[in-house]
Order: structure tokens, then sequence, then C-alpha cells
């Protein structure tokens, strides 16, 4: 393809999203990148929350963390370029020990999975003798090469069904957790909430933790129901790292790949994504005829941080190289993979 044809393409996707005076410097720096991924014979994966401007111009992939775990695992490149953060980049790392993962930001962290610890679940298993752990995806290496499982909130509910258990613990997210526990019917209980956990009979069939997304904590009842008075009949879709009441009132909840899936299946005035604002835009540039709001008052600082200046850095000097060392990679490769299988 030329460079004039790949311009016309990227101008055709983006012209809602990227005001035109930024166009030239963001299809030149993408060129740039796509002959530096041939070069070195890398891949690139695009989570949902990348910018506009990253997310249609230069990834291989793109979707959420389970779709990209799946990518991860099948690539034959020497090179994964991860624009996304950290945790995404290290399960990259665990399914593929042999090549080199990149993250293009060494900071790109996440509030989750920054809220709990290996010795914080080393704890809970101590206190719960064989109740098995699921572990969400946004987690690091050590946390999850404690677990039995991961899930994403894509399968939560089914990887928490598939155990067969009466009783699992299920971490981080106490948002995620409170709406699986209600998908699923079990009791929920937090041992950082809960004082009466000393009372061995307390009917317990879910676990939790305290950790929170930043985003998705923020967004209130309130919320959805301004935009219902001012713009009725928006199709209102929640992640479920938003409150349970949040998805109580909203009209769908599922993960970044279902809400891009529900918004192209509904026919509806506007929509209204209750997630990261980039990802508004993102829909917005490949459907140009929905109508998405925004409410981008709060952006997740982690997955912002990623840029195309920075993703082309990292392929010009191979940095930042995400490293899981033994036996964390192996033991966590069981957990990441045991989801996998479910699907
Ligand atoms: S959106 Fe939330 S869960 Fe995702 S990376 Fe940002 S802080 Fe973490």
């Amino acid at each position: 393809m030329s460079y004039e044809t790949f311009f016309k393409e990227l101008n055709r996707k983006l012209a809602r999203v990227v005001p035109g005076i930024e166009m030239a410097a963001v299809a030149e720096t993408a060129w740039e990148i796509m002959g530096l991924k041939q070069e070195r014979n890398a891949v690139i994966l695009g989570h949902n929350y990348m910018e506009p401007a990253l997310f249609h111009s230069i990834p291989d992939f793109q979707g959420d963390s389970l779709d990209l775990c799946r990518k991860a695992a099948t690539t034959d490149k020497d090179i994964i370029v991860f624009c996304g953060v950290r945790f995404m980049a290290e399960t990259a790392k665990i399914l593929n020990p042999e090549k080199t993962v990149l993250l293009p930001v060494e900071e790109a962290g996440c509030s989750l999975a920054a809220g709990i610890t290996a010795e914080d679940v080393r704890r809970l298993k101590t206190r719960f003798p064989g109740v098995p752990v699921v572990t969400y995806v946004n987690t690091y290496a050590d946390v999850k090469a404690e677990s039995d499982i991961c899930c994403t909130s894509g399968n939560a509910a089914a990887v928490v069904e598939s155990l067969g258990t009466e009783t699992v613990i299920f971490l981080p997210d106490e948002f995620l957790a409170r709406n699986v526990a209600r998908e699923t019917g079990r009791h929920i209980v937090f041992p950082t909430h809960d004082l009466r956990l000393k009372d061995t009979s307390l009917d317990i069939q879910m676990i939790g933790w305290n950790a929170r997304c930043e985003v998705h904590e923020q967004f209130t009842v309130q919320d959805v129901e301004t935009i219902r008075e001012q713009h009725p009949d928006t199709y209102i879709l929640a992640h479920p790292e938003c409150s349970p009441e949040v998805v109580a009132v909203s009209d769908f909840s599922g993960s970044t790949n279902a809400m891009i899936k529900a918004v192209e299946a509904v026919d509806a005035p506007n929509y209204l994504l209750l997630t990261e604002c980039a990802m508004g835009d993102n829909i917005a540039a490949a459907h140009p005829e929905k109508e998405m709001l925004r409410l981008c008052s709060v952006r997740c600082p982690h997955m912002n941080l990623i840029t195309l200046k920075d993703t082309r850095d990292a392929l010009r000097h191979g940095r930042y190289v995400i490293d899981v060392p033994e036996p964390i990679r192996s033991l966590a490769f069981e957990a990441v993979n045991r989801m996998l299988a479910i699907g």
C-alpha cells in the first residue's frame, strides 16, 4: 500500500474523531510504525481503550483483554508490542515466554492490579483453606501465580460456575465480584469489610476483595438518570466494573467487546458507554451512523499514557521489555490457560 492510500484510508476512518489539523502528523507517525513493525517482525495488539488515532491505525489485532490474550497465544512474530497496560503485557509474556514483549510506556499501570498483592492472596488461602481462587486478569503475574484460574469481565460468571464448588474466592475487583455474585445467585462477603467473618457458621458462597477500577467506580446512578432526562431513549451500556446499582439501571452490561457488539446490534437514537471514554470515540469512528454520547470527565490515567509516538519509540529502541521470572510465569500460565480452555 502506498502512503497516499494509507493516508486517505486513515483520514476516512478518523474524520469524526481526530481534528483535521492533526491528521498529517498522525498518519506520518503511524506510517513509520507500520514500516518498523515489518522490519522488526512485530505484532501490535491494541486494547479497546486506546485513543482513536492509535486504535484505528497500527494494531494488527484490536479487542478486550480476553481477545488479546488469545491473539497473544497464537502469534508467530518475534516481538509483541502491547498497546495497553502492564498487566496485559505481562499476560502476553506469560503466554509467550520465548518472545520479546514490549510495553510502550513503562509506568502504564492499573488501580485494580495495584489493589492486591500475592501476599494478600496467600493470606486469604490460609484463612479459607481449600477454596479455589478465581482472579480477574487485571492483576499482576505474581497474583495470577497464586490463583487456580483467571477470568475476564466477559467470562467471569462462566469461570465461577465451571468450578462446581460451593465457595469461591473472587479477586480483586469489588464491583465485578458483586455483579458476578448477583448473576450467579451467590451470597458474597468481603473479609476486608465484614468483621462477622470470624463466625464460621455464616453462609459464604463468594469471598471478595476491595480493589476497584478508578474509572468505573466513578459512574453513578445519578449520571444515568441525568442522561435519561436529557436524552430519553439513549441505550446505556455499563461495564461490569461499575457498581451493581449502576449496572441495574443500565440497559446492558458486558465486557468491552460485548458492549461493541451490543451497540452494533441495537438500533437506538443515542448510545452511552459507562467505560473509558476513548471507546466511544473508537465506536463512533467505526460506525459513523451511530450517535455516541460521552461522559469524558473520568479517564483512565494509565491507558491514556500510550500514544503513537511512544509505540514508535518502543519499536525503534526495543523498549520497555516485560519480563516475568520463573516459577511465577509458569504458575500464572496454568491459571490463564485454564481460563482460555473455558472460553
Ligand atoms: S480502566 Fe480501570 S481497570 Fe482498566 S487499566 Fe484503567 S484503572 Fe485499570
